[in-house]
């Protein structure tokens, strides 16, 4: 199986917004530049080298609090879709994509990334494990393009690793009521 893909921000996009931010960032008295744009091809693959780090404990601490509580959260959430935001590599997504599977409810995964071609290289992988899923993927900024996220289905929301620190408080809290308004009630 294959996936389908919405694209909301092109290469060229990403490259002009990352340039800007970085002129405007260095140009700052306190230099910095966002996080964001840690993650295209090179960053994604050192990113998942630190991962498997010894000293690198929250990938593994978040794996085995997955293991522990993916089947129970399959039962009490019945979702089909898995929407994941930040998905990177897909890896730890695994385990709750097998327990809805098992539970029997799993129909489709929606990873939602800024990083375009290291997002389709693990959604082809992931295709080949999971046969029967369709995979949508969704390119953009979860800052902005939340509202793109595909309607339809008993959706759940995933959000792993330590993603949500690259925000500041304000940003946070504008994207957690973004996030809340694309959900519904139930
Ligand atoms: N969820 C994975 C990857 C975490 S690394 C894990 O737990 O291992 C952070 C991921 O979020 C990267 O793949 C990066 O491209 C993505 N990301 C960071 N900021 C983003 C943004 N504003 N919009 C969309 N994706 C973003």
């Amino acid at each position: 199986m294959t996936y389908t893909i919405d694209v909301h921000l092109s290469p060229d996009e990403v490259r002009q917004r990352m340039r800007a931010d970085a002129i405007a960032g260095l140009q700052a008295g306190k230099k910095s530049i966002p996080p964001v744009w840690f993650y295209d091809e090179r960053g994604s693959q050192l990113f998942e080298q630190i991962t498997r780090l010894p000293e690198y404990y929250p990938t593994r601490a978040e794996r085995h609090l997955l293991e522990m509580y993916a089947p129970t959260i399959a039962e009490l959430s019945k979702a089909d879709t898995l929407v994941e935001l930040g998905a990177g590599a897909c890896d730890k997504t695994r385990v709750l994509l097998s327990a809805l599977q098992q539970f029997g409810t799993l129909a489709k995964y929606v990873p939602f990334d800024v990083s375009d071609e290291f997002l389709r290289d693990a959604a082809s992988t992931l295709c080949n494990e999971y046969d029967a899923l369709a995979v949508h993927l969704v390119i953009g900024d979860f800052s902005e393009h939340l509202a793109e996220i595909p309607t339809g289905g008993r959706r759940m929301v995933a959000f792993l690793g330590g993603t949500i620190g690259n925000l500041g408080p304000a940003r946070r809290a504008r994207f957690l009521f973004d996030l809340n308004c694309t959900m519904s009630s139930d």
